[in-house]
């Protein structure tokens, strides 16, 4: 509740003078007072009335108010009542002294996740979702629905987790801050320590009649349903965020985010690095040796590729820009072909015949292994 404007809650303006807020107070505390009023909802407004007009009254408060919000004044969780009685005669200029004095005291960790308003409007949490897509899609972009499950605001209740007509009230214990102050004695004398309240655990209000969708969460399990982009280009790892997709928040808070990681499936066809493309082509010893114009298979088709004569094992030519769209535009990368030059495993005689007479007129001396025809090319190189 220490969301609520205070001004608005004593209906005056942001420059009313000391009489007008006190006018103001006086007015409402007394339509309000749950003993003079039993209407639903009239002792939380008292409350509020109330919590208003005990930092408003306050010039040091309202100032504070003024320049921080309610988190200048209602943030410091159990401080509220007497502790900052206690601890006032120690003259703190402002909001930020005070929370150092406070982790000091305290050490860290006791002190500033508990000076959260548990009332306060809270973001939900973000989600994470893996979209695992075809390696083809990663390339040419695509949309398609995802479906999850997260937490949804219930409608029944818009959030509040109260019954239709109630409404949850500020627990009287902690006085909606969700902490007490414990005062412990110890070896350096009495020590104040915050713990979570017992009566509302922490929630700062309690619900009384609790909605029966929800329970009185505030939140239900739902099913999402979204329509996701797989932009051109993306690549394994790379996330996309989602705003509002995750889950509900608290107190009216907003929704987190989804964020989406993208994992792409592999190709046979192609090895994929960032925005290049690599694949490999065989080639035989004559298109290695005389050169050719041959169709290689790139991720936007079949392209020529030229392999002029003379062409060496496993060298490398490259297709610019055949390779992987640029996701934020601007053309594509490059694919890089590897040639495979093959050795024929088996020939036949006229090409046994060819070789012969290529080995002649390269004026070399061989001496070719195995058997059969073999034995008797070896018999005819060497002259016989
Ligand atoms: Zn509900
Ligand atoms: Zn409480």
């Amino acid at each position: 509740m220490a969301q609520e404007d205070y001004y608005k809650v004593l209906g005056v303006d942001r420059n009313a003078s000391e009489q007008e807020i006190n006018k103001a107070y006086r007015r409402l505390a007394k339509k309000y007072h749950p003993d003079l009023n039993h209407e639903p909802g009239a002792e939380e407004k008292y409350k509020q009335v109330n919590e208003a007009y005990e930092v408003l009254h306050d010039k040091q408060k309202r100032a504070q108010y003024d320049q921080f919000g309610s988190a200048g004044v209602n943030g410091q969780g159990g401080f509220g009542g007497d502790a900052q009685g206690a601890y006032s005669g120690h003259g703190f200029g402002g909001f930020s002294d005070f929370e150092d004095f406070f982790n000091d005291v305290f050490g860290g960790g006791a002190g500033q996740r508990q000076q959260v308003d548990p009332t306060a409007p809270q973001r939900g949490e973000d989600l994470n979702y893996t979209l695992t897509i075809d390696f083809m899609d990663a390339i040419n972009g695509k949309k398609t629905q995802i479906s999850y499950n997260r937490s949804e605001t219930c409608q029944t209740c818009h959030g509040t987790g109260a019954e239709k007509g109630t409404h949850p009230i500020i627990c009287d214990k902690c006085h909606g801050t969700g902490y007490m102050t414990i005062t412990q004695r110890s070896v350096f004398g009495m020590l104040q320590r915050q713990t979570v309240c017992d009566k509302c655990q922490g929630k700062g209000v309690i619900i009384e009649h609790p909605c029966k969708t929800c329970h009185g969460k505030g939140t239900v399990e739902a099913k999402n349903t979204l329509e996701v982009d797989i932009p051109a280009g993306i690549d394994n790892g790379q996330q996309l965020r989602y705003e509002g997709q995750g889950e509900a928040g608290k107190n009216g808070g907003p929704y987190g985010d989804l964020y989406i990681s993208y994992r792409i499936k592999p190709s046979k066809d192609f090895e994929r690095r960032g925005n290049t493309i690599y694949t490999t082509v065989p080639i035989s010893f004559a298109q290695a040796t005389l050169g050719d114009e041959i169709k290689v298979k790139t991720v936007h088709g079949e392209k020529n590729l030229k392999i002029p004569a003379g062409t060496q094992p496993n060298q490398k030519f490259t297709l610019r820009g055949e390779g992987v769209p640029y996701i934020r535009g601007g053309g594509n990368g490059d694919q890089v072909t590897t040639v495979e030059v093959k050795i024929p495993k088996k020939v036949n005689e006229a090409q046994k015949q060819a070789l012969v007479d290529f080995v002649k007129a390269s004026g070399e001396s061989i001496t070719p292994q195995g058997k059969g025809f073999f034995e008797r090319l070896k018999d005819k190189l060497n002259g016989d």
